[in-house]
């Protein structure tokens, strides 16, 4: 599948890891929006949150712990931090592989642009 977020969690291409274990993967945004703009996959391919199933709830609730983590180890948890899924295109998703955005490191604004 040509699926580039598949091939960063397969290191079939580079990028910068911060956490990895059997069920996801956590890795530096190549256009950083923030200080800290991290993106947490499932190693399973599905495009868009709208793909989800019963059998994924586990999954989706292991994002965000892995997102509490990589925010606890990065030190934006007590300041505070944005998780953002973005959905189809009117929502600004580019990859179709479902991701969690972690933002943070700056005053966020509301509502987003
Ligand atoms: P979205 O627009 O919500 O689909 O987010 C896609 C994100 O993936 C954007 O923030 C991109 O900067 C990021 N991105 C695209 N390609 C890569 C890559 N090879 N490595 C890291 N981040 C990427
Ligand atoms: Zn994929």
């Amino acid at each position: 599948m040509d699926c580039i977020f598949c091939k960063i969690a397969n290191k079939e291409i580079p990028s910068k890891i911060v956490y990895e274990d059997d069920i996801a993967v956590a890795f530096e945004d190549i256009n950083p929006q923030a200080p800290v703009h991290i993106l947490i996959i499932p190693r399973k391919h599905i495009p868009t949150s709208l793909a989800l199933t019963e059998d994924d709830k586990a999954l989706v609730g292991h994002l965000f712990l892995v997102a509490n983590k990589v925010a606890e180890e990065k030190r934006i948890a007590d300041r505070g931090f944005r998780l953002v899924m973005n959905s189809n295109e009117e929502a600004g998703q580019t990859v179709f592989h479902i991701h969690l955005h972690l933002l943070g490191g700056r005053v966020m604004q509301w509502p987003p642009g």
